[in-house]
Order: C-alpha cells, then sequence, then structure tokens
C-alpha cells in the first residue's frame, strides 16, 4: 500500500491527511507539524502520529505532553510520497529536502507553477500526472473554473472565457487577516486565476480579473463564456448536474446567498462541514439567445474542493490507478461527493 506523509497540517494539509484516512487503497504515515497547538490536538484525537518539523520544537511538544513518532526526517524516510501543505510559497522551499528522499512530491495552489512537473486538477488533465515526480495540484478558484469549464467544454469547443472572480478575505480561522469592511480590488490585469487555468487546459483562451471582499464564506465567480456550437440552458444544467463534482443549486431553495450553501454543507456530514462540489446557481445561469454565449455564477468552498483532487492525484502519481474515472469515483465513493439532495 503506498505511503503517504503529510507535511504541514493547516486548513489544507489537515483536510488532505482526513481523506487520505478514508481511503483503502494508501496509508497515511503521519503528518509534520511546527508546532503543538490546537490542529495538533485534532491529529492526535484521531490516531494520527504527529512528527516535529523544526529542529529544537521537540520540547514545546514534550512540555504539554504530546508524543512524538520521530522529526520531519524520519517522517520523509518512512514514505512514498509527500503532500505538503506548507503555506504559499514555502513548499518550493522545502523540495530539496523531499528530493533527498527521493519521494514522489505534491504541491499546492500556492506555490509557482513552475515548483513541479506538471499542474493537476482531475477532470481537466489527470493523466499528466502518471510517471510524474511532482504535481501541483491547482488552487481552489483554478480548481472551481477548471471542473466547470471542462464540463461546458465536453459539450462544445469554447471561444473568448471572461471571469470576474470575487474572491473571500480569508478563511474562517484567519483571526487576523482582512480587509472586514472594503472591497479591494486585485491589482493585476488580467488577474493571475485565470491564466492558471492554462496549467491544465492549456487551449484555453481566458481572462480574469478579481476583488477581494469581506467574508470568509466561499469565494464567486461570475463567468462568461463563448460558445463554438449553440447550447441551451437545460443542456449546460443537465451535464453540471451529471458531474458529481458539480452542485445545482437553487435560489428559490433558500440557497440566496454562500451563507446559505455552507450552511447546508453542514448538513450534509462531511470532515468539517466542508463543501467539496463546486455549487451553481441554478437561476444564475443562461445562455444567449442564439445560444453562442453561457454566463454563469459559481461559489467554490474554498477549504475543501482541493480535497478529492489531492486524493486522485496521490492514486495518478503514485502509480496506484491509471483510469481517471475509477480513481474520481472511488474518492467520490469514500468522501459522500455527490451524494443527497
Ligand atoms: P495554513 O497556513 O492554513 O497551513 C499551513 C501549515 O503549515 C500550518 O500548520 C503551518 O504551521 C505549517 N508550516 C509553516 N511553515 C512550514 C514549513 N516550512 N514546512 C511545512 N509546514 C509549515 O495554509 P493553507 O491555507 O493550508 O495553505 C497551504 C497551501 O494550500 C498553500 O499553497 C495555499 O495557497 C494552498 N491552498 C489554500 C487554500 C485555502 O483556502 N486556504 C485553498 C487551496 C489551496
Amino acid at each position: 500500500m503506498l505511503k503517504v506523509g503529510i507535511n504541514g497540517y493547516g486548513t489544507i494539509g489537515r483536510r488532505v491527511a482526513h481523506a487520505v484516512l478514508k481511503q483503502d487503497d494508501m496509508k497515511l504515515v503521519g503528518v509534520a507539524k511546527t508546532k503543538p497547538d490546537f490542529k495538533a490536538f485534532d491529529a492526535v484525537n484521531k490516531g494520527i502520529p504527529i512528527y516535529c518539523s523544526v529542529p529544537g520544537n521537540e520540547k514545546l511538544f514534550k512540555e504539554v505532553g504530546m508524543e512524538l513518532a520521530g522529526s520531519l526526517d524520519d517522517l520523509l524516510s518512512e514514505i512514498d510520497l509527500v503532500v505538503d501543505g506548507a503555506p504559499s510559497k514555502m513548499g518550493v522551499e522545502n523540495k530539496a529536502l523531499y528530493e533527498k528522499y527521493g519521494l514522489k512530491m505534491i504541491f499546492q495552489g500556492g506555490e509557482k507553477a513552475s515548483t513541479a512537473d506538471v499542474s493537476f486538477n482531475a477532470q481537466a488533465n489527470y493523466e499528466d500526472a502518471i510517471g510524474k515526480n511532482s504535481v501541483r495540484v491547482v488552487s481552489c478558484n483554478t480548481t472551481g473554473l477548471a471542473r466547470t469549464i471542462s464540463t461546458i467544454r465536453e459539450l462544445s469547443d469554447t471561444g473568448k472565457i471572461r471571469v470576474v472572480l470575487v474572491r473571500r478575505a480569508a478563511d474562517p480561522a484567519q483571526s487576523g487577516k482582512g480587509p472586514i469592511n472594503a472591497i479591494k480590488p486585485t491589482p493585476e490585469m488580467p488577474s493571475h486565476h485565470g491564466p492558471d487555468l492554462k496549467t491544465v487546459i492549456p487551449s484555453i483562451d481566458i481572462m480574469s480579473i478579481a476583488f477581494v471582499v469581506p467574508t470568509t464564506l466561499m469565494h464567486s465567480h461570475a463567468i462568461m463564456v463563448e460558445l463554438k456550437n449553440k447550447l441551451d440552458r437545460e443542456q449546460v444544467i443537465d451535464a453540471f448536474r451529471a458531474n458529481p463534482r458539480v452542485r445545482v443549486l437553487r435560489v428559490k431553495d433558500g440557497f440566496k446567498t454562500t451563507a446559505e450553501i455552507m450552511e447546508y454543507a453542514k448538513d450534509l456530514g462531511r470532515d468539517m462541514g466542508d463543501l467539496y462540489e463546486i455549487a451553481v446557481w441554478d437561476e444564475c445561469l443562461n445562455t444567449s439567445d442564439d445560444g453562442k454565449e453561457l454566463y454563469y455564477m459559481q461559489a467554490v468552498h474554498q477549504e475543501s474542493d482541493v480535497v478529492p483532487e489531492n486524493i486522485d492525484c496521490i492514486r495518478a502519481l503514485g502509480g496506484i490507478e491509471t483510469d481517471k474515472k475509477k480513481s474520481m469515483e472511488k474518492t467520490n465513493k469514500a468522501l459522500n461527493i455527490g451524494v443527497g439532495r
């Protein structure tokens, strides 16, 4: 069984760790933590071995009576594949250490594309990860765009795609980030999000601009797509409904904002109240009268949409499964994705 270790047990790292525990074809050997904070308590409660990633910090764990399984080097020497969950731009600094142990490596979307051999989204380019040494799972926003735009491109080739992103200011546990009472334009044209999609769908013509707004509850995207073939609204809605990793929700059922969507996610009973699927508002999707343009709005649970992608990436990169459909179905089943109304 493929032995997996996770370096960094923060927002993404711990969700991926919990998801690995739910798979029957990979084993979580342990997680590396910098310090014995409440997230370390969570690992202890779940029976996950903890390794100390900062030499000298072992005494901090000892002070709170937390048992360590070893150092980060110990963890890396016991595994086949490492998932880097370190903060943005720190993964690249960890790479040389992972290479020293001859590991397969997964980095997250906060790293530059050049950090890894290839960027990854399961639906868009699963096969590209097979046989590689390192992969970057694209960011939460790029994952959201990749899921729905890949689905549309299975119905019709696309021309220009234009996206306006409304980004959450912080994750719920990030008490120090903002803005808390202002709308902040992202001063880059295009914003990096759209062009980042080209790392997994190279042939796409996309441009994006972005705002940051005071919320912790999801990113939202307004997306406009030129279609090469005529499509009507129902064809697109049906295709989104048929994709387990996309969830079509109706305003008239009470999904007026991202707040109701995240409340509903809690009812689904997933790990940490997560919503792995990309939510598309039914009433906020339409085509032009000539069927050559599509407009829609979607919301992305930034903390969790990349989690199933990391699991599929482990299978592709770790040589467990070459069939994308089989991997995605297995991941969906283990994480309860696409079930429930
Ligand atoms: P985070 O700050 O929540 O967690 C990072 C963890 O790594 C913390 O526990 C921290 O203590 C630990 N750490 C610090 N320095 C480290 C080092 N040198 N080596 C290993 N671990 C270290 O960060 P996050 O939000 O989980 O982001 C991780 C990666 O995932 C980033 O690349 C980020 O861009 C990407 N990502 C984040 C989100 C999101 O919404 N939070 C979504 C998708 C992708």
